[in-house]
């Protein structure tokens, strides 16, 4: 048997549940935010090395309990990944490529010597913490469920090896509309002095210690009234890599659409399926190396039209500005009818099942 056969329902509502769920969540559903609010229920599976995959539960929302000497406080031996789950009109909730999200949380566990959790089971667990916590599926124009799938390494051991121990959980968060009143774009501060990823390194999994890198930067990136960094290469510095956690695509004037392709690189699923929108419209998609360069003399001279970031929260956002140590390089305005603006409504019109799904991406949870 699969661990998706077993999730025994260890938690019905008591009363006290059943009180935040008629008063305090409809608070906090009328402005979610993101990330501050979290569903009544979470799902935890355990992996022993002799036992494999088991005890899969549903249970009540709260803290684990964990032994100080635990590994992941110690080593970081750990994953995640970030999906979201859409209302549709009928009131069905829905979920975007989770296939993917599962190969990559795969790809994940393998690169930080974690077990591999099927993607049968990754895909049930969703449907799991989604079924009993359906209320929390905000309902309004451009909000969601944002599911947090993690694995950490649980076994209390000082000794520097992959731990024996293992769990995985999934925590649930509504989130609100990443933008209020129409698409703003970003400015991105460019890190010459800190990398997230090297040769070598942990770069394509999702793996807090490549946020924990990054959470520098990005201070120094507010610094400079910028919302995300934009690392480069840490081998060949004149290539540029992503931002911190958002994938970055060029736009040229040809309608050539040219994207970092890199082995240190968390292969967004947002951009990947932008890129087949645009391959299906006719568009040339390039996925290669890129160098800061060929963004400062193509936006320079007019070739690059558009340049944009996107990932799971904010989907599509333009990028104004890169700026960096004594310059500024700034992009044309997407406007209503840039290329940027019309690929994101259609993804968007795709998730929210107002746009038929022509690539089966949508699966119901
Ligand atoms: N790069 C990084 C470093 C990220 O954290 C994310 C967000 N998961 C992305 C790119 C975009 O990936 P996705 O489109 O799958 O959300």
């Amino acid at each position: 048997t699969t661990a998706a056969d077993t999730y025994p329902l260890h938690f019905e509502l008591t009363p006290n549940d059943a009180a935040r769920a008629d008063a305090e969540r409809e608070t906090m559903l009328s402005d979610p935010g993101f990330g501050k609010y979290f569903t009544d229920h979470m799902v935890s599976i355990e992996w022993t090395t002799e036992g494999g995959w088991h005890d899969a539960a549903v249970l009540p929302y709260g803290p684990l309990t964990l032994d100080p000497a635990a590994s992941v406080f110690h080593y970081a031996q750990e994953i995640f990944e970030g999906i979201k789950a859409y209302a549709h009109e009928d009131g069905s909730v829905w979920t975007f490529r989770p296939e993917a999200n599962a190969r990559r949380f795969a790809r994940s566990a393998a690169r930080l010597a974690l077990p591999e959790l099927s993607a049968e089971d990754f895909i049930e667990s969703l449907k799991q913490i989604v079924r009993v916590d359906k209320g929390w599926v905000p309902t309004s124009d451009e909000t969601s469920l944002y599911l947090r799938p993690f694995m950490i390494a649980t076994e209390s051991f000082l000794g520097v090896r992959a731990a024996h121990k293992v769990g995985y959980y999934v925590i649930a968060s509504p989130a609100g509309a990443y933008f209020t009143g129409g698409v703003t774009p970003v400015s991105i501060w460019l890190s010459e002095n800190f990398s997230r990823a090297g040769k070598g390194g942990t770069g394509a999994a999702k793996t807090g210690g490549n946020y924990a890198a990054s959470l520098l930067p990005q201070e120094e990136a507010y610094a400079h009234g910028c919302s995300q960094v934009l690392f480069l290469d840490s081998v060949d510095t004149t290539y540029i890599e992503e931002l911190g956690g958002m994938n970055v695509v060029l736009v040229y004037k040809d309608g050539t659409i040219v994207t970092p392709e890199s082995d240190s690189i968390l292969e967004g699923i947002t951009r990947d399926s932008i890129l087949q929108l645009a391959a299906d419209r006719g568009h040339k998609v390039e996925r290669r190396r890129v160098s800061l360069d060929e963004w400062k003399t193509g936006v320079e001279s007019g070739d690059i039209v558009e340049v944009f970031a996107c990932g799971t929260a904010a989907v599509v956002v333009p990028i104004a500005e890169l700026k960096g140590e004594g310059f500024s390089i700034v992009s044309p305005v997407a406007g209503p009818d840039s290329l940027t603006l019309s690929l994101r409504a259609e993804l968007t019109d795709i998730q929210y099942g107002r746009r038929a799904d022509p690539h089966g991406w949508l699966t119901r949870l």
